[in-house]
Formats: C-alpha cells, structure tokens, sequence
C-alpha cells in the first residue's frame, strides 16, 4: 500500500516507485550520510534521471527536501564548498586547496544535492552536520544536467505552498480589497517586490535615487549567463502602474530614458530589461512599440498585467519563463501566441 504523502507525484511516476522512493528517503532518513541525489535516485527506483530531477524538484516545492548545493574542483574531483542557494556561487577566481587548480564556475562544476527537512520521513530527521557530500562525481547530480534537461527556471522559481499562500493574499490585497489609492500603491509594489524575491538569483525592492523612485529594482545575481539569464542582465527596473485604465503609450519612452540614465546614455550594459507591471492591459501598439524601442536601445521592456500576475499566482505558472517568452515577443515582435504554438507554457 502507498503512503498518502508523496501521492501528489503520482503524474510523474507509478505507485511501486512512489512507496519505493518512500523507503529510500525513510532509510536516508535514519542515515544521514546517505545524500540524495538524482543518479541515487534514478538507479534506486529505476526511473530515468529526467523524471528524478523532476521528482526531487516536487520534493522540494512541498518542503519535503531541501535543494542544496556544492562546488567540484574540475580537475581532481574534491568538493570544496557548499552552497544553500545558487546566488552564493562566486563565479571567478576559485582556487583548489587540493590541488591548486585555479577555475571559474561553470554549471558542470555545480553539484545538487537534496537533504530531508525536520518532521519529515518519519524519525527524527536527516542532521546536517553528519551529511557525508563526498559522493563521486556524476554528470546528472550536476547543475549542467539540470540545465541541459530544461529546468533551470523552475529550478530557480520554485515557490512553496507557503509562499503562494503569501503570494494569493498579496494579489488579493491589490485587486479586491477597497483601499485608499496611496495604499493600493504599496501593495502592488509590494506583491511585485515579493514576487521577484521568489526567484532564487534576484534580489528585489523599492529604491530611490537623486532623480527617481524606482518602484522595485531587481539584481541579478546568477553566476552563469545560461539560459535566460543570459538576455537579462546584472539588474532590471520595474515600474508599477496602479491606475485602472490602460497605461498611457508614453510609459515605455519614460521608463526607458530611467534605464538609459542608469546604463550612463548607453556606454555601460547595467540594465538590459525593464517592466511595466500594471493593473490595466497595456495599449494595443505596446508591443511595436517596445519592438522600436529595443531596435534603437538595446533596451527590452516587457509589460505585466493582472491577467498575467493571476497567471503567476493563481495558476502557477513560472515567473522566469514568462519573462524569457514576453521578451521573445518584444525583440521578435511576434504575432504568433508562443503560448499556443507550444514553445513556452507560461
Ligand atoms: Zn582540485
């Protein structure tokens, strides 16, 4: 018979696997030397590496394990640092204390492993201290794998329940309740702030400078320009419209010169993407022109509204895919639904 607990992966894999899985993270449990990682996985319970990156990434949204991380020196094997979060890596100038090799980060070098959090399976819990990480090297257990199977958004957008608790109060702080329009100000710059934080790389919140405010400002601190992390760049400026019409066409030339202020008139690359989220739709030229703007500033300027921050909230959907397919659209300017023609799900 299956345990009721870990049901919710039955869309992944069959009944036999789950109570399987069951076993081995019970066993893992009562000895923490044991450390889960993918190829552990996918060789105990017989299911491809895929669907174990896939399960252990389920595993952690429900707060049943915790995602951590450990840097593999590229030339002798020694793990030499661990990580809680992926923004810790320090891309440059790492030095081997085994063997002197001197190397910057790749994705390659980067090991996930996953521990067992407290009240969970079933005893008294998997105690890091006594974690053994000294487990040979597999391509799998890498960052690089993860990449190559396409998960790194969800990688690093991965909300618990929690947090779309948060999230779903905050959404409905600035759309249902009746506040006075100061108010309902703060919480959309608040639900953005608390939106983009969940994005394990990004730092966010409001900042003011000698000639602005700046609703919410985002650092991009990800060691590798992978993926979508290669389009956004070190930091994005996001604009927060409160009003309940269609934002005015002038937005995107306005929030557009804040960023060329910041890239110093377009001798620096500091912000390559901006955000307009606002609670209307934007007008129907946003996109051409946002195209424009983009063709004769470098400069992308995506546009969020309340259809899509329910998108994120209500249905789940990933923040960092949706930016990589708005962004599409702007350098593009598709007519296309990338939605529809199946290249992004959200
Ligand atoms: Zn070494």
């Amino acid at each position: 018979m299956c345990c009721s607990h870990l049901l919710f992966l039955s869309a992944l894999i069959e009944e036999d696997k789950i109570s399987r899985l069951e076993t081995f993270l019970s066993e893992c449990s009562d000895r923490p030397a044991l450390v889960i990682t993918v190829s552990r996985v996918a060789t105990t319970i017989d299911i491809s590496p895929q669907v174990a990156s896939k399960v252990l990434q389920e595993l952690a949204k429900k707060d049943i394990l915790t995602t951590k991380y450990a840097l593999r020196c590229p030339e002798c094997g020694t793990l030499l640092k661990r990580y809680n979060g992926l923004n810790e890596v320090e891309c440059v100038g790492n030095i081997c204390y085994k063997c002197n090799e001197k190397f910057d980060v790749s994705p390659e070098e980067i090991e996930i492993f996953y521990t067992i959090n407290d009240g969970y399976f079933f005893r008294e819990g998997q105690h890091e201290k006594e974690v053994d990480y000294s487990v040979s090297a597999a391509h799998e257990n890498s960052l690089k794998f993860l990449i190559e199977s396409g998960g790194i958004n969800t990688l690093l957008f991965n909300p618990n329940d929690s947090e779309y608790t948060i999230l779903r109060s905050l959404f409905s702080d600035v759309f249902n309740h009746q506040t006075t329009t100061k108010a309902k100000g703060d919480t959309l710059e608040r639900l953005v702030a608390y939106l983009f934080g969940l994005c394990e790389a990004f730092k966010a919140g409001e900042i003011r400078t000698s000639t602005n405010q700046i609703d919410c400002f985002v650092a991009n601190d990800f060691f590798c320009n992978l993926g979508i992390f290669g389009q956004i760049g070190p930091r994005i400026i996001i604009e927060c419209k409160n009003e309940e019409k269609t934002p005015k066409v002038d937005y995107i030339e306005k929030l557009g010169s804040i960023i060329s202020l910041a890239n110093a008139g377009g001798q620096a690359n500091y912000v390559r993407l901006g955000i307009i989220v606002s609670k209307a739709k934007p007008p129907r030229t946003y996109k051409s022109l946002a195209n424009r703007f983009y063709l004769s500033n470098k400069i992308v300027i995506i546009s969020l509204c309340k259809e899509d921050l329910s998108e994120l909230v209500e249905k789940k959907k990933n923040l960092l895919e949706m930016i990589e397919r708005k962004m599409t659209e702007v350098v593009m300017e598709t007519t296309t639904d990338l939605r529809r023609n199946g290249i992004y799900n959200a």
